[in-house]
């Protein structure tokens, strides 16, 4: 089957193959494609990214089944976007699922990327957690909650901690309020804060008083996140995701050692976990109403 992972950055894709007993085992990436995102020319770029990107990847015999991890937030049962973040335009009420299923003549199911990495954290651990929560800090914040049970779509919470509050009358956000934590724990608001154009700039420069209080900010916001997350879902284990979790090395440790939380981790399966528990959710019957479509469970 052939999956992909939409962000603001980059769209990435894979061909993937299963074994008959659907363990996360027999998962095997064949074939992988990473393109540019093309915000820059609209919705039409950013689709055209999405498709070359799913095509680059397609085989004869491949797709039966695609599978979609996109940032933002989407609709389970329909596989709408509801909301997008400004690096997707035109992606908020985006039919993405019909639209995708329309061009690639193939069923196409879409999840948030937040979910399906928690998906892939959760399902393709060595040791299952009881609980699983991701946050993928990278343009923007995801964040969702795996609970264990039945593997099933009802145990995959989108959570959108993002959009909580958590500064008074804040930075504005793209969802229409202020002071949204996402603007305080993003790669967004460390360069921001910092006045760089990249992360590493903004994490590694130790002479400028602006990336030295932008690395403080993002250490105590996401101190902040974590307790919240503590006392409100209790996870077994807290993930992080996305581009911060790729840069780990220049933050992590100086994390634990200002602010403790040692259950606090780097995801594991990085920037494949979103293609992956993509891939998972599909095959195993995640996908609800509209989304469910028929005979998922055969492919
Ligand atoms: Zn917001």
């Amino acid at each position: 089957m052939v999956c992909a992972d939409v962000g603001g950055t980059t769209v990435k894709s894979a061909l993937i193959s299963v074994g008959r007993v659907r363990i996360p085992q027999s998962f095997k990436i064949k074939k992988f494609t990473c393109v540019q995102t093309r915000s820059d020319g609209g919705f039409a770029g950013v689709r055209e990214s999405v498709l070359e990107a799913i095509k680059g990847v397609t085989s004869e015999d491949a797709a039966d089944i695609v599978a979609i991890a996109t940032a933002g937030e989407v609709n389970w049962d329909d596989g709408v976007v509801v909301r997008a973040t400004s690096s997707l335009p035109g992606f908020e009420n985006y039919a993405f699922s019909d639209d995708m299923s329309d061009a690639l003549g193939v069923r196409t199911v879409v999840i948030n990327d937040a979910c399906a990495a928690a998906v892939c954290e959760h399902y393709f651990a060595k040791k299952r957690a009881e609980s699983t929560l991701v946050l993928t800090i990278g343009t923007g914040l995801g964040s969702a909650l795996v609970k264990d049970g039945r593997i099933d779509g009802d145990n995959v919470t989108d959570l959108e901690l993002g959009h909580r509050l958590f500064v008074e009358n804040g930075y504005e956000c793209r969802c229409g309020k202020r002071g949204c934590l996402e603007q305080y724990l993003s790669a967004t608001a460390i360069k921001r804060d910092a006045g760089t154009s990249t992360v590493k700039e903004a994490l590694t420069n130790t002479g400028s008083e602006k990336c030295i209080q932008a690395k403080r900010n993002f250490l105590s916001a996401l101190n902040y996140t974590v307790g919240m997350i503590e006392r409100e879902f209790s996870p077994a284990e807290i993930l992080i995701g996305g581009g911060l979790a790729e840069m780990k090395y220049l933050w992590l440790e100086e994390f634990y050692g200002k602010y403790g939380h040692p259950e606090v981790k780097a995801a594991k399966l990085g920037n494949k976990a979103g293609l992956l528990g993509a891939a998972y959710a599909a095959l195993n019957g995640f996908f609800k109403g509209k989304q469910r479509g028929k005979g998922v469970r055969n492919v």
